[in-house]
Order: structure tokens, then C-alpha cells, then sequence
């Protein structure tokens, strides 16, 4: 079922190095009403920022090259990309892991293989809190 439908023009840059789970994950989002864009691998992810602006990024963290924590450090570094909410996906659910993701910048965290019927609602959450962050600092 859709989300709320303010929702229907949130864009979503997923960041996934594995075809299959960049294929589930797009099908999701879509899913609960969200536009998408992907990319595979840091320079992707640059030229995405280049053309979009999306209002949040998932963010794979084991992926060829440049990995997610350390681009997620890139961005957050980059003060006309730093309010763009970062939400790491990670296989590893351990809380090392958590803490790690936390440090680099990352906004959230959720942890693979993922609740295909709760991450809609997980992610129109990041969003909010990153746009009530915002508007307190307004
Ligand atoms: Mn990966």
C-alpha cells in the first residue's frame, strides 16, 4: 500500500553496488511511492549530486572503490550536500557497526536484509526528522 501521498514526489538516490539488491530495493521504494534514482559506486553517486537533489540517501556501505563510509564523510563534509539525510544499509547489524555509521555522519541505520513492508515508512521517518532539523535551525 502507498504512503501518505505527500510523499509521492520524495526522491531517493540508492546507492547499491548489487544488482539484485539495488532491483529490491528500487521495486520498494517505488512501491510505497517514492521516485528514485541509483548509483553504483562514489563517482555515480557525484555525478547524481551533480544533476539532483535528492531528500535522502541510502546508502550501501560495502561497495567497489570509495566505501559508503567514507564517501558518507565526503558528503556530510561538502556544506551544500551536508543537509541531504544519509541512511546507511549494512549487512553487518552489529552495534560496532551502528556506532561506526553514527561517527561517519550517517543520519540512520538499517540493517540488510531489510523489512520490505517497514523501510517506506523508515525512510519518510529520516526524511522528517533531517526536515525538522532544519526548520530548528532556521
Ligand atoms: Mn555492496
Amino acid at each position: 500500500m502507498p504512503l501518505a501521498e505527500n510523499l509521492a514526489q520524495m526522491l531517493v538516490l540508492i546507492v547499491e553496488d548489487n544488482p539484485a539488491s539495488m532491483l529490491l530495493t528500487d521495486a520498494v521504494l517505488k512501491r510505497a511511492g517514492f521516485l528514485t534514482l541509483g548509483a553504483t559506486c562514489a563517482d555515480e553517486v557525484r555525478e547524481r549530486l551533480r544533476d539532483y537533489r535528492p531528500d535522502l540517501i541510502l546508502m550501501d556501505l560495502q561497495l567497489p572503490g570509495v566505501d559508503g563510509l567514507t564517501l558518507t564523510r565526503e558528503l556530510k563534509s561538502d556544506p551544500s550536500l551536508a543537509d541531504i539525510p544519509v541512511v546507511a544499509l549494512s549487512a553487518h547489524a552489529m552495534k560496532e557497526d551502528r556506532w561506526r555509521v553514527l561517527t561517519a555522519g550517517c543520519d540512520g541505520y538499517i540493517a540488510k536484509p531489510f523489512d520490505t513492508r517497514s523501510i517506506g515508512r523508515e525512510v519518510e521517518h529520516y526524511i522528517a526528522e533531517a526536515r525538522a532539523r532544519g526548520m530548528k535551525r532556521r
